[in-house]
């Protein structure tokens, strides 16, 4: 609206405002005006709605108000915090010229822009979660991609070929910030992350090795190990330089960048991430999963560690056995609760050497840097006892700094203040300088005082005295009877009601001095501030060293005493291919139940690759497959596990097809995400894989899930030969093992006593005899009436089917769908299925058996 007018119907700050917002189209900006932040024009209603602030007005333009609205300077973290949040973007533009000496607005500059995968200010953060920068290039169907947590400066390069390994890493990744190229938006479907479109040319992969040779001053990149890829340096080159732009910062704390090598990952769908409930419950909460259970940690930099690992664990035997048993060790030796008592102490490290990086450290950071780096010694003297040689490393990278020490102790005071901007930051005694000027500003009371008394006496006044208020600066203060004795060298300044004051040329020329003297204190102090962040940057290398350290041991402490409360054995980790759990529990069920948890055991190995789980519903199928998964992955981020005993040989990829939920936002029906999670297993999984599947066909009509489910089962355990649990209501398949040798029948066992049906929870040999379908429904709340209906009908389908050679369990009585059991079609369906022999079966040709088992319908 305010286009139309040319440039000078503003007034100069307006103009000024103008010039600034013209660089920064797509970002909020607040505007610096003395202890205000102010948006103005469009930016103001955006703000005002935003935020519920006030929209008020300033000013007019060719009589139409300027729109503004405002928030105290004092008060704005909370504000960006939340603006942030919804994912928009503030240029943060302060004052730098001096308002005294500037002729017109004074001058002003954007300091940074706050992005939501930018951020590094505390109050800004979650503590527990990695808030990262991501960059996707990509060249026909190959990615590179880059991510960073500015944070702590967690730099990782991967290159993933096909749009799905793409969706996988970025849903496993979970950006808050993502930049792609614009060509590639619409493949993005993050709900999580803002995404930024920006042009091909700035994912140059020359030129993201220029950008990176320049970030760590080298002429090549083989010793990050990264001298192979392309599409990667592409995606990281573009990440820096936009993070460089926006918080104009050189990004000192970025010293590394870190190839993820994905063979060393197992590979975890986000469905199967989500499905096991590691770092979120399916309400998307945090309560009820994994990481809620484990996470015992001290700080916050470890939970997110632990959130890392959960997310993403690994293949590598040495790693994990290393993590292992530096796990046993703490917990054999007890030193988890001392260790626990040091790193509280030690807190977020990692974020707060970032910010020293960054040189956006606050007082108070550094304050809680000189007690992490207070407590090393205490923590080297608990690791150098350990003979361990896991723990012995951590001895040595978590040696003590009597350097940044002895520099942090006499450079702070004890308990400096939040921000810099009132003083009272630097401690007595740290530069001679400073100590001058804060004597001279200690004199001054006595000096002060003295005057007092004198003056008292001179003029024989009694109440007089001396003050000083903000306004008007020092007076000599009288009241108005004693008003006639003062005399002709004492200047009026203020008349009160009862009083008048007075300035002498004695007391100017002191206040001249005093005020100096604290103005420049305060000036001196910035610089000092300045000048204590450029020599702890030269221990950045080793406090970032040290905060890694300290993450890493805080999580195997962690898990050393959740190990030991909770009862967990160490795992014994194996390159060949099987699964061997003695008493395995799930982890979060097993908490969660009043009950005691039955333990069971599992066998998956090379005769034995496929167990086809049967039983009733509420019997515990979905706990044992899972808990079985969750084993496997406590055991291969290097954890102990909630069993008696378990070896593990490491798997490549955990699958899980459990649930099936309409994806409405995506638009597919739960048929349909049901059957692209089953294809994508079919087509992915390995000999090496663990796959669980749950109720697969069960989003279709019963006879085409039927041929699903069992030509998919005879495709895993036939040619893929996959660890699988495939847990069924098709009671044909138990018929499996008839056909393949390496498939086993086991189920969840239940009994009927007196008119009560008891869950026994534990998993027997052989197919399961019963469904009692009725019985489940009868605990649910059905209806008698509707339970006596169901029955009768249950009775006269028992009675039609009796005869035939329908080979479902006596009684079963587990037909969710309108299941006809009808003498010829089913019996002509099962020797069908019994005759194909699907060795080479896809899914496509399944989808052709089906319409053929239709037509025997
Ligand atoms: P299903 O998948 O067969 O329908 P679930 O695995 O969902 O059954 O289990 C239903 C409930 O039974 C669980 O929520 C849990 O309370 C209980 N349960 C399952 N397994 C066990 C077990 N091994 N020990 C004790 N309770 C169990």
């Amino acid at each position: 609206m305010f286009e139309n007018f040319t440039v000078n119907s503003y007034t100069p700050m307006i103009q000024q405002y103008l010039g600034i917002k013209s660089e920064h189209p797509n970002d909020i900006l607040f505007y610096r005006m003395g202890d205000f932040y102010e948006v103005f024009f469009d930016d103001a209603k955006r703000t005002s709605e935003l935020l519920g602030i006030t929209l008020t007005a300033r000013g007019k333009v060719n009589g139409h108000p300027i729109p503004m609205a405002g928030i105290p300077y004092h008060a704005a973290e909370a504000y960006l915090a939340k603006l942030v949040r919804l994912g928009i973007s503030v240029a943060i533009c302060e004052q730098v010229g001096d308002p005294a000496t500037s002729k017109g607005p004074v001058e002003r500059k954007v300091a940074r822009v706050l992005t939501p995968g930018t951020i590094t200010d505390e109050a800004l953060l979650d503590n527990r979660n990695d808030s990262l920068l991501v960059s996707v290039a990509c060249k026909s169907s190959s990615f590179g991609i880059a991510s960073l947590d500015m944070s702590s400066g967690l730099f990782k390069v991967i290159e993933v070929n096909g749009t799905q390994n793409l969706a996988n890493e970025l849903q496993r990744i979970s950006p808050a910030e993502l930049l792609v190229q614009d060509t590639l938006v619409d493949e993005m479907n993050l709900s999580s992350a803002v995404i930024r479109p920006l042009p091909p040319f700035d994912f140059d992969i020359d030129n993201g090795r220029r950008i990176l040779h320049q970030q760590f001053d080298t002429r090549d990149l083989s010793g990050f190990g990264c001298n192979n890829l392309s599409l990667a340096l592409g995606a990281a080159g573009c990440l820096i330089r936009y993070a460089k732009q926006k918080l104009r910062n050189n990004l000192d704390h970025i010293t590394a960048i870190q190839q993820e090598d994905s063979s060393q990952n197992v590979y975890l769908d986000a469905a199967s991430r989500a499905n096991l409930e590691l770092d979120e419950n399916l309400s998307g909460g945090r309560e009820k999963t994994v990481l809620h259970l484990l996470d015992h940690c001290a700080t916050n930099m470890a939970s997110r560690l632990l959130r890392r690992w959960l997310i993403q664990p690994l293949q590598h035997l040495s790693t994990l056995q290393a993590r292992q048993a530096s796990i046993t060790e703490i917990k054999y030796t007890n030193i988890d609760d001392k260790l626990h008592k040091f790193l509280k102490q030690i807190g977020d490290l990692e974020r707060i050497v970032s910010r020293v990086g960054l040189r956006s450290a606050r007082p108070r950071d550094l304050a809680r840097l000189r007690s992490a780096v207070s407590v090393l010694p205490n923590l080297e003297g608990i690791l150098k006892e350990r003979t361990n040689y896991a723990l012995a490393d951590f001895a040595q990278k978590l040696k003590p700094l009597p350097d940044v020490l002895s520099l942090l102790e006499n450079a702070l005071t004890i308990e400096p203040p939040m921000v810099l901007r009132d003083g009272g930051v630097i401690a007595n005694g740290y530069d001679t300088q400073l100590d001058e000027l804060r004597r001279f500003n200690t004199g001054a009371n006595d000096f002060l005082i003295a005057l007092e008394e004198r003056e008292k006496k001179r003029l024989d006044i009694n109440n007089l005295k001396v003050g000083y208020n903000r306004i008007h600066g020092y007076f000599i203060e009288v009241s108005r009877g004693q008003s006639g004795k003062v005399p002709a060298d004492y200047t009026r300044r203020q008349t009160l009601k009862n009083a008048e004051r007075y300035i002498t040329s004695e007391l100017k020329s002191f206040e001249d001095k005093a005020l100096n003297a604290k103005s420049r204190a305060l000036h001196l102090e910035k610089q000092l501030y300045e000048q204590l962040l450029t020599l702890l940057n030269k221990s950045l290398p080793a406090l970032k060293e040290c905060a890694a350290a300290a993450a890493e041991l805080d999580v195997l402490s962690t898990l050393a005493r959740r190990a030991r409360t909770l009862n967990y054995c160490k795992p014994e980790l194996i390159l060949s291919s099987g699964i061997d759990i003695k008493d395995g529990r799930h982890p979060v069920v097993e908490t969660a139940l009043k009950m005691p948890f039955i333990a069971n055991d599992l066998i998956l190995d090379t005769e034995q690759q496929m167990q086809i789980v049967t039983g009733p519903n509420m019997g515990g199928k979905s706990t044992y497959m899972r808990q079985t998964a969750l084993i496997v992955l406590l055991a291969q981020i290097g954890s102990y596990v909630p069993a008696k005993s378990a070896r593990i040989g490491l798997v490549d990829r955990i699958y899980t097809r459990i649930g099936s939920s309409d994806d409405l936002a995506g638009g597919r029906s739960t048929f349909m995400v049901e059957m692209s999670e089953t294809a994508n297993i079919l087509n992915n999984a390995t000999d090496r894989s663990l796959v669980l599947m749950d109720e697969v066909g069960r989003g279709t009509s019963t006879f085409d899930g039927l041929a699903i489910a069992w030509s998919s089962a005879y495709e895993l355990a036939k040619k893929i030969k996959a660890l699988t649990l495939f847990a069924t209501h098709y009671f044909e398949l138990t018929e499996l093992p008839n056909l393949l040798t390496n498939v086993v029948n086991v189920h969840l066992d239940a009994t009927e006593f007196k008119d009560d049906l008891i869950f026994l929870h534990s998993v027997q040999e052989g197919p399961a005899s019963k469904s009692y379908g009725l019985q489940v429904a009868k605990l649910a709340g059905i209806p008698p009436a509707v339970l006596n209906r169901a029955s009768s009908f249950l009775s006269k389908m028992e009675i039609s089917a009796s005869g035939t050679k329908v080979s479902r369990p006596e009684n079963d009585r587990n037909s969710q769908q309108s299941d006809k059991i009808e003498d010829g079609p089913s019996t002509a369906i099962l020797t069908r299925l019994n005759e194909i022999n699907p060795d080479h079966l896809s899914p496509k040709q399944a989808l052709e058996i089906i319409y053929e088992l239709q037509n025997l319908l």
